[in-house]
């Protein structure tokens, strides 16, 4: 029995020094401290020896047992100590180290281009006012004086949902339905996506404008070029040329389109601007008086003027890009640069 304790203590010591983690020495405890370790078995049998030696390796075996025990929590408290050395390390922090730079978002070109023509135009008393995107035929076309086979349809390229039901191709419904819910005066500009079936470099099948109106007593061609020149002077700057050439829409009565010298040649002529010198930026024109007709103004009592201009091109001459689709790709290289 003599010989099975010293064997138990050795090999007790030998698998202690081999263990590595808290959970090896551990289950070393259990297979020989435990209750039903190899060492608690032994000592069972002291009751069958003859007394004499019960004695003496009975000391002896409690003296291995505390030993052993005693080896266990040196041993626990050692790989604890490791444990905890080693997470310290691990979670070391140079406070001096350079912090990480924030990605900081910046708004869409066309989002600052739009900003820019809202606060224009709000400085000189226009309100924003929105309108659905899937509008009736009747709103799209027909109070704008463009009835079922009228030439004027051809002009864009629509996408139907259902006989009545489009999608609207410019934002000049909105005149309409404002009219419809106000009197005069009206002085409000509405932004908003616009949908054509048509793809290329300088066309989107989905892109944006901004429609204004203004309706009152008295309102002449004079008050047009007025808010029009403001605005063209505030966009671009304050020595840009500007020009209005005649021009048809359904909905207005005489119609202008505005232009303003080519930046690129300066007038001379040029590929951007198709060597005419002049670049077109918006459409405008005189409220037809059929279009009074149908929201029950008196075109006697009332005049007014209406524009529009797409927010794409009006961001692509501003900030001289060449595709439309640039705007629509989420390429970070291009945005960044806004
Ligand atoms: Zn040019």
């Amino acid at each position: 029995m003599k010989e099975e304790l010293e064997k138990i203590r050795e090999e007790c010591q030998t698998f202690l020094a081999l263990a590595k983690t808290g959970p090896e020495i551990s289950d070393i405890r259990v297979r020989v401290l435990g209750r039903k370790g190899i060492l608690t078995q032994l000592l069972k049998q002291l009751g069958t020896l003859p007394e004499d030696e019960r004695k003496e390796i009975g000391q002896r075996a409690n003296k291995i047992k505390e030993d052993l025990e005693a080896r266990v929590e040196e041993c626990l408290r050692r790989i604890q100590e490791q444990e905890r050395a080693e997470a310290l390390e691990r979670e070391k922090i140079d406070v001096t180290l350079p912090g990480r730079r924030m990605i900081l978002g910046r708004k869409h070109p066309l989002t600052q281009t739009l900003d820019e023509i809202i606060h224009i135009f709000s400085r000189l008393g226009f309100e924003v006012v929105e309108g659905p995107e899937v509008e009736l035929d009747y709103y799209n076309f027909e109070a704008l004086n463009i009835p079922k086979g009228h030439p004027a349809r051809e002009m864009q390229a629509t996408f139907f949902i259902s006989e009545d039901v489009v999608l609207r191709t410019h934002t000049s419904p909105v005149q309409v339905r404002t009219m419809e819910k106000k009197r005069p005066p009206i002085r409000v500009i509405c932004p908003g996506a616009v949908y054509r079936c048509d793809s290329d470099p300088t066309h989107s099948p989905m892109f944006h404008q901004v429609e204004g109106l203004l309706v009152d007593r008295g309102i002449t061609f004079s008050d047009l070029k007025g808010v029009l020149s403001v605005f063209v002077h505030q966009m671009f700057g304050r020595g840009t040329q500007l020009r209005f050439r005649p021009s048809f829409f359904p909905f207005t009565e005489p119609s202008a389109e505005i232009d303003i010298e080519c930046f690129i040649c300066g007038g001379k002529g040029c590929g951007v601007c198709s060597n005419t010198g002049w670049l077109e930026i918006l459409g405008s024109g005189m409220v037809d008086p059929a279009v009074y007709r149908f929201v029950g103004y008196d075109p006697e009592e009332v005049t007014g003027f209406a524009f529009g201009m797409g927010i794409e091109r009006i961001a692509m001459l501003k900030y001289g890009i060449n595709d439309i689709r640039l705007f629509f790709t989420n390429d970070l290289r291009f945005l960044k640069q806004f």
